[in-house]
């Protein structure tokens, strides 16, 4: 049963046809489950890795593990995988899988409200109204571009762009070009345009630590043996999750032992900038894992390319031709890209979703985005959130968290059927116990406090994206749905 153009009405919507979606997609048919829709504002699957475009852009989890456990890919050209390759194993499994009839693509949802009387989720899409008893939310943290509220921004008259909506069209060839933010997604697009450019000025607030990166091409015998043995690939995943299990240690455990991993990133970066005044402006002063840690071998040597200039005052406004610093310099600019990351507490979604009492998820979170498991939310009915808030792990796979939170959403669908329910919340003192629980345990970790201010934080400073300890431990929560723990409503 297809989700053609005509039906309105279905027992699953899913909204977003990323890795979240599709898993979900995937596993409902799976289960025998055809009465679904996935509603999907762009016109092609991939989430976050169908947006991002930019030159390098690249998984900083390798491929083995950055995949689905249920679809291993033999044919990764490389240890880490690039944005293409990605998008391209999406498009893969949503054919492969029968997906891609199920999904209404050009479809934004605008408003989605719980109808209480009729106990089914009310959907405003740009394509029109449908109803579902059962909401899944695939939406991604990484999905809505932050645009910094700096003076002067819209009035620049150069060209603007953000990291994450890549301007092709627009030849950087001589250009004088500023960067603003040095995260994640410029650490890796910077190496790759300072050679195309005239000029670069690179604004930094904060500096990302740098590891050595251990990137390398998949050999052709690699490629082979997990064709022929694909338990040997399996077995790497293991390992791999063994490895990324292990930081939590480092993170949660005791942030302390990650100044182990600090002298490797300080020598890193002492080989690759010999010039001290910079060093000592890439040079971080919180403790490493309090923001994205990054890999790269190229992006000190491009930082220390005599094109490049490394502007730590802070931004002042922008110009019509260029920025402002507050020590009364102005940069002149032909482009300005925004590698500014994105709104991740403040997620446009959170507004567009209302629960049972008429409150819209920003309402009832005020600020501070919680989730049971980092699923389910007491006040929003028959409501999955995948990859919700305190749901990623550490340095883990979010792969891992997708499959884990799919699994509990269809145990959730078995026992509403078995037990005929129409309708599952999470009892309050549940939900509220769990968010005390994973406060306790993330309040010493390197993220709360490792000296730093990052997007894991939100504007209350809660700690509102990592899980609270080891991956198993998600994983072994989210096996079973326990009906105790719900308030189960009959039809
Ligand atoms: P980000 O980590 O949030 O970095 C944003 C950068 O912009 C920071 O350097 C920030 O400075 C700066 N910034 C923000 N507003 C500013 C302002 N008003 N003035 C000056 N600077 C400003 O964003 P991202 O690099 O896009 O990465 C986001 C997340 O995406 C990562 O944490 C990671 O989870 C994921 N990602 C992963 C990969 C990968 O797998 N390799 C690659 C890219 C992204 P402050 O630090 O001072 O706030």
């Amino acid at each position: 049963m297809a989700a053609t153009a005509t039906r309105t009405h279905f027992r699953v919507a899913i909204v977003g046809a990323g890795f979240s979606g599709l898993c979900m997609s995937i596993r409902l048919l799976e289960e025998g489950i055809r009465d679904f829709v996935v509603v999907e504002r762009a016109d092609e699957v991939g989430g976050t890795w169908r947006d991002n475009t930019y030159p390098g852009c690249q998984c900083d989890i390798p491929s083995a593990l950055y995949s689905f456990s249920f679809a291993p890919n033999p044919n990764w050209s490389r240890f880490y995988p690039l944005q293409e390759e990605i998008r391209e194993y999406l498009r893969e499994c949503a054919q492969r899988f029968g997906v891609m009839p199920y999904i209404r693509f050009g479809h934004e949802v605008n408003e989605a409200e719980w109808d209480e009387d009729r106990h089914r989720w009310r959907l405003q899409t740009s394509g029109g109204e449908i109803t579902a008893d059962v909401l899944v939310g695939g939406m991604g943290g990484l999905s809505n571009p932050s645009v910094p509220t700096i003076e002067g921004l819209d009035q620049f008259e150069g060209t603007l762009f953000h990291s994450s909506h890549w301007d092709w069209d627009h030849d950087l060839a001589g250009d004088r070009v500023g960067v603003i933010g040095t995260g994640a997604s410029a650490v890796q697009f910077i190496p790759m345009v300072q050679p195309q450019v005239g000029h670069m000025t690179v604004f930094q607030r904060t500096p990302s630590w740098v590891m050595p990166d251990p990137d390398r091409p998949v050999t052709e015998l690699e490629r082979t043996l997990w064709r022929r043995l694909p338990i040997t690939q399996r077995l790497l995943r293991s390992v791999l999750y063994g490895f990324f299990e292990a930081t939590v240690v480092t993170t949660i455990v005791n942030k302390r032992l990650s100044s182990l991993l600090e002298r490797v990133a300080r020598r890193h970066l002492e080989e690759q900038v010999p010039d001290p005044v910079l060093r000592a402006k890439l040079t971080p002063k919180y403790t490493l894992g309090c923001k994205r840690i990054t890999l790269s071998n190229t992006y000190y040597p491009a930082m220390s390319a005599p094109n490049v200039e490394v502007i730590t005052e802070s931004i002042e406004r922008v110009t019509p031709g260029g920025v402002l610093t507050a020590d009364g310099v102005e940069h002149e600019l032909d482009t300005i890209i925004l590698g500014t990351g994105f709104k991740v507490h403040d997620n446009p979604a959170f507004s567009r979703v209302r629960g049972r009492d008429g409150k819209t998820l920003r309402e009832a979170w005020g600020g501070s985005p919680r989730a049971y498991l980092g699923t389910t939310i007491s006040g929003f009915p028959n409501l999955f959130l995948l990859v919700g808030p305190n749901s990623a792990g550490g340095f883990n796979s979010i792969i891992f968290t997708t499959e884990s939170h799919v699994n509990y959403a269809i145990a959730a669908l078995r026992t509403m059927a078995k037990r005929g329910a129409r309708v599952a919340e999470v009892r309050r003192s549940v939900y509220d116990r769990w968010a005390r629980e994973t406060d306790r345990r993330l309040a010493n970790s390197v993220w709360n406090e490792g000296g730093c201010q990052s997007w894991y934080l939100d504007a209350n400073g809660r700690n509102g994206v990592w899980w609270p300890g080891f991956m198993a431990g998600l994983w072994l929560r989210t096996r079973r749905f326990n009906p105790a723990e719900y308030e189960l409503r009959p039809a």
